[in-house]
């Protein structure tokens, strides 16, 4: 069995279903990111695994031993909450001895696990300070150190960045990935941001409206999704209706779609001749280009209009017309030949990418 298993979970409100029959398997030692839009349960999830709610159905499992019934303070895990829910009239070092305290360790103990934390969270010099003289970043960090003090199987932590700004979470995500690498246990980590999600996840499980749509390492997420709710959440996409034509070969089908041309995709849904489909297309996998070159089979290319140009410094995005369709395609400087003019608004282009490089959702 995983380390922490819901089994068959569901958790009503009233006539609502917050969580609708859930299994998941979390590992030991991974982070594992719960993400999805406002009010798709991940709180709800959470504060199962820590205790704080119980599911109506379905049993939650830790290290092999069922814990849906045990009350929060007998479950070896803690939470670090958004709000940081430091006590005021403490110091750093009495805010992360107060669990040890409860706990009874001996003075000794308590100073030794208090002092390891504050090099931990790098807040060393900061320790006699009260919450106030901090900032949020540093707060976030006492909050850090008081949970893992009690040296927790499984640490959860509910949008913990979800009060800093930007430039402080993209350093704070570094800093909780090198803590995580250093205590080694299962980090749970809830967000509703997909770059937070990418870049500290082993895995992730994307949640919709109280179910889980896919679950993967990120590049899988990414790369890969299985629905639209999935390639819409995680990233940017073009969506595109089509039909398929003819199948090429075992792996790849040419697709009908009106208004724009016909296509070649990755047929990996098995779908057969007839079928209606929904495809997506990143925008960094399209190549914008004034020229048509010389193309395999499996390339395709669309004519279009120029409509918007949008430069980012890193790159620059284009809109472009095709037929009914308003395609997005992201350009890096570099992609484009020393001697090609970047297109401007207006020009006629051609959008190119490889049939693999199109994913189909869903059939409907
Ligand atoms: P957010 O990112 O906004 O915190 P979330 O994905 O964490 O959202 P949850 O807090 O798990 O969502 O809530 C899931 C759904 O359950 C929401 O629609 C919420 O309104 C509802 N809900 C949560 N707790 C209760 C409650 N105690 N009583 C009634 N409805 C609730």
């Amino acid at each position: 069995m995983a380390y922490l298993r819901f089994e068959k979970v569901t958790r009503r409100y009233g006539s609502f279903t917050a969580i609708n029959d859930i299994t998941l398997d979390i590992e030991k030692g991974e982070t594992f990111s719960l993400l999805g839009p406002s009010g798709c349960g991940k709180t709800t999830l959470l504060r199962m695994a820590a205790g704080f709610d119980q599911p109506d159905l379905g049993r939650v499992y830790l290290d092999g031993k069922d814990i849906t019934a045990l009350p929060p303070d007998q479950r070896p895990v803690n939470t670090v909450f958004q709000s940081y829910a430091l006590f005021p009239h403490l110091t750093v070092r009495e805010n992360i001895a107060f669990g040890p305290k409860i706990a009874k360790w001996t003075p000794g103990e308590i100073a030794k696990g208090v002092d390891q934390m504050l090099e931990l969270v790098d807040l060393k010099a900061h320790g006699d300070k009260k919450p106030s003289q901090l900032s949020g970043g540093m707060k976030q960090r006492v909050a850090i150190a008081r949970a893992l003090v009690n040296k927790p199987k499984v640490l959860l932590l509910d949008e913990p960045l979800a009060a800093l700004d930007l430039k402080l979470r993209q350093r704070l995500i570094v800093e909780l990935d090198a803590i995580h690498d250093e205590v080694g246990i299962t980090f749970i980590y809830v967000t509703h941001d997909q770059g937070e999600a990418m870049s500290i996840s082993d895995r992730i499980a994307v949640m919709n409206k109280g179910v889980i749509e896919q679950v993967g390492p990120p590049a899988e997420i990414y790369e890969a999704p299985r629905s639209s709710f999935v390639a819409a959440f995680i990233g940017d996409t073009n969506f595109l209706d089509g039909k398929i034509t003819e199948a090429i070969d075992a792996r790849f089908s040419r697709c009908e779609v009106a208004d724009f041309g016909s296509i070649v995709i990755d047929n990996d849904k098995h779908v057969t001749v007839g079928d209606r489909v929904h495809l997506s297309i990143r925008p960094e996998k399209l190549v914008v280009s004034r020229e048509k070159p010389a193309m395999s089979p499996m390339d395709n290319a669309v004519e279009g209009k120029v409509e918007d140009v949008i430069y980012y410094g890193s790159h620059t995005r284009y809109w472009v017309r095709c037929g009914e369709w308003r395609m997005c395609a992201e350009m890096q400087h570099r992609t484009f030949l020393l001697d090609e003019t970047p297109p401007k608004w207006g020009d006629t282009v051609w959008l190119l990418w490889d049939a693999n490089d199109g994913f189909l959702l869903e059939q409907y």
